[in-house]
């Protein structure tokens, strides 16, 4: 065995095999201990889950357990002081730069044992994964200096850093401070990137945010989702089910009732349906007036059609003033205003009762089709052709 090790490649070969493996880690992480073992939207089997957990020990020593209930906890109390890595309230420095000492700090007993339920617990985790929690990285610095002589030095180094610095600093930190927003979900989540290729479809964490259950993590044509991938690749080998979709509503062109089933699709559609009535309402609105106002006023017309729609705890003091100036200001914007908040009700208000809510959408429905306003003449048609997708 000379200096370069057993295999004594060339330094590009050196780096195809470490984008490789890292890019196992990553689909490991996104499948198994995200959207498999925290949110159970994938069904794995036996074999290839234990692989994942392996090949996670192996070259990252997260434990399988401490990162779900970690994950979990991150879901129940998004931005709030519980929150285990909020770079809104820690600052987005210390989630970059310290994401996995977060880990080790939020790794409590009490939040593992609240929020790490139906985690492996078999012999090995019992016996070698958690006891000798890091011998698997031992191992795979003594394997990558054998196979890649003094190359496996920093082949090593780029093993350890990579998920600390994209899984626990990019993704927890820039996915909840920068980028874009394709739903209104009740946080800060924000899709980093439309392509999720280097984090394998973590970069998309606010489609995760808006439909945490859902296996697949793209929403738009132009998104992708190389995790999302990999779970079809597996389910075609019989390996993998992706599981946990709501029965999603479908629209019924044409149809004209209103009942339960119309309440309940709108419902599970919630965060397509405020989208939609952002898209189709909101901004045809402030686009015709704009154009009616005198031109000193736009600007503050662009600045408020951003904030009417965006979710609320998100609108700092300062900005709700110019949302508030424009409400006073133009009657129509603020009719359209309470009407989305009035559709919001729908899901927002604890203890209604489906007829309630049937109800107060049969209402909703008339009142716009009488407002004179075409474009929420149009929304009320789109909110009534809802239905649910049969089982
Ligand atoms: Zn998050
Ligand atoms: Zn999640």
């Amino acid at each position: 065995m000379g200096l370069y090790g057993l295999l004594d490649l060339a330094v590009w070969q050196l780096i195809l095999i470490t984008l490789a493996m890292t890019h196992v880690t990553i689909v490991s992480v996104t499948i198994y201990l995200h959207r498999h073992s925290a949110h159970n939207s994938v069904e794995l089997h036996p074999a290839l889950a234990h692989f994942f957990r392996f090949w996670i020990w192996f070259t990252t020593s997260t434990n399988t357990k401490e990162w779900t209930a970690i994950h979990r906890k991150h879901h129940a109390t998004t931005e709030t002081e519980d929150d285990p890595h909020s770079p809104v309230v820690r600052g987005i420095r210390k989630v970059l730069l310290e994401g996995a000492e977060l880990y080790n700090e939020a790794a409590t007993p009490e939040t593992l044992e609240r929020f790490g339920k139906n985690t492996p617990e078999d012999w090995i985790e019992r016996n070698v994964y958690t006891p000798y929690k890091y011998l698997g990285i031992a191992m795979l610095a003594v394997l990558n200096l054998m196979l890649f002589g003094v190359h496996g030095i920093w082949i090593w180094a780029v093993q350890m850093i990579w998920i600390p610095f994209f899984a626990a600093g990019i993704v927890n930190g820039l996915g909840h401070f920068w980028g874009y927003r394709n739903f209104e979900c009740a946080d800060n989540a924000r899709n980093i990137v439309p392509f999720g290729f280097l984090i394998g479809g973590e970069e998309l964490h606010n489609n995760h945010h808006s439909f945490p259950h859902s296996p697949k993590l793209s929403r738009r044509w132009y998104e992708l989702d190389i995790g999302w991938f990999w779970i079809r690749v597996f389910q075609c080998l019989g390996l993998a089910r992706p599981k946990g979709i709501k029965p999603i509503g479908l629209r019924i062109p044409g149809k004209q009732e209103v009942d339960q089933e119309t309440v309940q699709a709108i419902t599970n559609n919630r965060m397509h349906v405020m989208r939609a009535y952002r898209k189709e309402v909101l901004e045809p609105a402030f686009r015709e007036q704009k154009e009616r106002v005198a031109r000193e006023f736009r600007p503050l017309y662009r600045r408020a059609r951003k904030l009417i729609s965006r979710e609320e705890t998100l609108v700092t003091a300062h900005e709700r003033q110019s949302l508030e100036q424009v409400l006073q200001q133009n009657e129509l914007i603020r009719q359209l205003h309470t009407k989305a908040q009035e559709l919001q009700q729908l899901w927002q208000r604890r203890g209604m009762k489906q007829q309630e809510k049937v109800q107060a959408l049969i209402e909703w429905c008339r009142e716009a089709e009488a407002s004179g306003i075409r474009h929420l003449e149009e929304f009320a048609a789109h909110l009534r052709s809802y239905a649910l997708r049969p089982a």
